[in-house]
């Protein structure tokens, strides 16, 4: 039996993919531990826009904080509000698991919170379990070249998710949800920080981590034209843009749209790799994509190691191709 406890983070009015994929993992290790329950954590200036879709998921219990703080954008960093609305949750429902979708701002927090609570933390795990009590875990490390077992017991443990390691299902049968308000007072201007401007990445106006098709630009995609034709699957698709740091170094994909070990970790459906060569470090942020489809005019590139369906060749004249059959089959493109 364990006392589960999600963070459900929010973004632009939705809760994210990643946070239902630890919703969903949760109610896996639930049903197979008897006894066992889920509770979500809200952190938002409207907490009951989310009840409904955190009982669809799984959830049969909500704690929620509510503040202006948490408005969207944000106007104030979000750091230190999120870290005391998160312990305060915590204290409240004496979880013996929390479980986080490790993304960006999950990943500026873990290491405050545990600190906090004096609770031992696993970061960026790919699969974990609660065993009589203990969390075990698995870890990818060195670019995910190696995979480290980890375990961790404590009252709580806190153990954060990486994007795609499990399926975000709907619960068949969901329970009634019981709210508890946690009472939350912060003052902004004892963090000491001041947001000054909040910038929106430009990935084809959809969030890179949360895509479910991501078509992602390498160094062989030299100039306007090739970008062009990435903007333009990307459209058809209803696709993200990614890209490599090849591509970024070449000045026409942003910063903001990079893949990898010091990039975004993305784990979308279909991840299509168009003029990458698949290095290791590329490759650690998409290697959670279900379907990759790799581009290359390089029969040999590492990439292809990586991929679903590779196509060898060169992109300039598989682009149109690929771009004009998918404009053929026009009702086949919404259904990807
Ligand atoms: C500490 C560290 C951290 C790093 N972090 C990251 C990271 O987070 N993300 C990241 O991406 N990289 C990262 N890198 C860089 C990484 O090692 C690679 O250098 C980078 O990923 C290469 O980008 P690329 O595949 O676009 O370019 P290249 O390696 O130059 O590959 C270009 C590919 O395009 C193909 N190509 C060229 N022309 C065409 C054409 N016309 N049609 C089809 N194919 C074509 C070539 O055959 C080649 O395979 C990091 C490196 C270090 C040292």
């Amino acid at each position: 039996m364990a006392r589960l406890l999600i963070f459900a983070e929010t973004r632009a009015g939705c809760i994210t993919r990643l946070s239902l994929e630890v919703l969903s993992r949760c109610r896996e290790i639930a049903r197979e531990r008897r006894g066992s329950t889920i509770a979500a954590a809200i952190v938002s200036d409207n907490p009951p826009a989310y009840f409904e879709e955190l009982a669809r998921y799984g959830a049969e219990e909500v704690f929620a904080v509510t503040d202006t703080v948490f408005a969207s954008p944000p106007r104030t960093p979000q750091g230190a509000p999120l870290t005391a609305a998160l312990a305060g949750i915590i204290e409240q429902a004496v979880p013996d698991v929390v479980v986080l979708p490790s993304g960006e701002t999950v990943k500026e927090i873990l290491g405050a919170l545990a600190v906090r609570i004096s609770a031992p933390a696993l970061p960026d795990v790919s699969s974990f379990n609660v065993l009589d009590g203990v969390v075990e875990a698995q870890r990818p490390v060195f670019t995910a070249g190696f995979i480290a077992h980890v375990r961790a017991k404590g009252a709580p443990v806190l153990v954060s998710l990486r994007a795609g390691s499990y399926a975000a299902s709907e619960n068949p049968a969901p329970s009634p949800l019981r709210v508890r308000n946690v009472p939350f007072a912060f003052d902004a201007k004892v963090s000491g920080k001041t947001l000054r401007k909040v910038v929106t990445a430009a990935s084809g106006g959809i969030d890179l981590s949360e895509a479910s098709v991501v078509v992602a630009a390498g160094r062989g995609v030299r100039n306007k034209k090739g970008k062009r034709l990435i903007e333009e699957l990307a459209a058809l698709l209803g696709a993200a843009i990614g890209a490599s740091r090849g591509a970024i170094e070449t000045g026409l994909f942003p910063p903001s749209s990079l893949i990898g070990q010091t990039g975004k970790t993305v784990s979308p459906d279909v991840y299509i790799a168009i003029g990458i060569s698949g290095a290791l470090q590329h490759v650690a942020g998409m290697s959670g994509s279900r379907t990759v489809i790799a581009i290359n005019k390089d029969a040999d590139a590492p990439v292809f190691r990586h991929a679903t369906y590779g196509i060898a060749g060169d992109l300039y004249e598989v682009l149109p191709a690929f771009i004009e059959a998918l404009k053929q089959k026009g009702s086949m493109v919404n259904s990807v």
